[in-house]
């Protein structure tokens, strides 16, 4: 198989499956005080420092949870309920994560507000100016795309959001391990450990330890007694490892994949931003090609690719993002994301390159073109 879904979930990383292997064989919980409690909570502590440091935040503020969508969750709802104020404002892009959480809120009396996107996915600032004033709880903007890559000006968002006193929420789960991220003046951001070639169910938000907010479980009162719940040893010292592997330069990859694409279907056309992108993700539409149906023919290619976010795949829905970037349903609904990892080669390029001809052609007559 050659497996371009790594933005879905990424193989897991022989370094992540090691350090987690040695978890498993050892037992402690990492709130029992005896040597075999103590012991589980170095390994914590010592991933919570990897993590921080390769981030570049402090450890403190590192807070483990089981994945992405808990990190986001914990944010949207624990930051708008402690503060007292009740509007929000979330790009038109975000992720169900953020989405989804946030229209939770609305149940709760909480006003949301979508700041719209241009058409290669990048938020408005000018929009986020005259929505913001110091009403508003908090702003969330992912810092990258999980469907067509685009990175957000988050450095300059965070700077709106400071002259107006406002809380800045970033979804980092696609830009961990692939950019530099600047994450000055951000309060919170949240990753996750399967997009790096960690471990399924295991996340973290970032929270700086001055950030008020409502827990969403209670119990133990483990991590600050933000996130009460056992933390998973193995798992976040898998997510260390993975971070802390080696990461191979993917941008000549992407771009040998975008090239092979034009030169396998001429009238594709790429989505999202050509420079401000992943160095993981190509995104295009193909004109009169359902993109479910090109999925499956790639599929049975041997090739692994997606119509959009994981999450929403399989509901035959147009793109909530590529829409907000103003594409018309059709297009919408032709769409494909081929997204690269720490082990893809020239050869599922070459794959690819070869396979999608007779499967774009397929999906047109499937489609009724041609
Ligand atoms: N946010 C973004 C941008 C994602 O791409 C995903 C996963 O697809 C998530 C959040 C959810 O992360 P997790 O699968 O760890 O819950």
């Amino acid at each position: 198989m050659h497996y371009l879904d790594h933005a879905a979930t990424t193989p897991l990383r022989p370094e992540a499956l090691a350090a987690m292997r040695e978890q498993w064989e050892q037992v402690g919980n990492p709130s029992s005080l005896h040597t075999a409690g103590r012991r589980a909570r170095s390994v914590v502590e010592e991933s919570r420092e990897q993590i921080a440091a390769i981030v570049g935040v402090k450890p403190a503020d590192v807070v483990f949870t089981s994945g992405g969508t808990e990190a986001d969750n914990l944010a949207l709802k624990g930051i708008a309920r402690a503060s007292g104020k009740k509007r929000i404002l979330i790009s038109a892009v975000e992720h169900h994560a953020v989405l989804d959480p946030a229209d939770a809120l609305i149940e709760e009396g909480f006003t949301v507000e979508r700041i719209g996107v241009d058409h290669l996915a990048r938020v408005d600032l000018d929009e986020l100016e005259w929505l913001i004033d110091a009403d508003v709880a908090l702003v969330a903007v992912m810092y990258a795309n999980n469907e067509v890559g685009t990175l957000q000006p988050v450095d300059e968002v965070a700077r709106v959001c400071a002259r107006h006193g406002v809380a800045v929420h970033t979804d980092a789960v696609q830009a961990l391990g692939q950019v530099e991220m600047d994450l000055t003046g951000v309060d919170s951001v949240a990753l996750s450990a399967h997009k790096v070639g960690g471990p399924v169910g295991v996340g973290v938000l970032i929270l700086d330890r001055a950030m008020q907010v409502s827990p969403l479980t209670h119990g133990g009162g483990q991590e600050r007694d933000i996130r009460s719940g056992t933390v998973d040893a193995a798992g976040v010292a898998g997510f260390a490892a993975a971070l802390a592997a080696p990461k191979p330069d993917l941008v000549p990859l992407r771009d040998q994949l975008i090239a092979a694409v034009f030169e396998a279907v001429p009238d594709a056309v790429l989505n999202g931003d050509p420079d401000q992108r992943l160095p993981n993700n190509a995104h295009f539409s193909f004109p009169g090609c359902p993109g479910d149906a090109l999925l499956m023919l790639l599929d049975a290619a041997g090739i692994a690719v997606s119509t959009g976010s994981a999450c929403t795949a399989g509901i035959p829905q147009p793109s909530h993002v590529l829409l907000a970037m103003g594409a018309d349903d059709s297009l919408a609904s032709s769409s494909l994301r081929f997204s690269l990892g720490w082990n893809s080669t020239a050869e599922d390029v070459a794959a690819l390159r070869l396979a999608l001809p007779p499967a774009v052609e397929r999906a047109r007559r499937a489609g009724g073109i041609r």
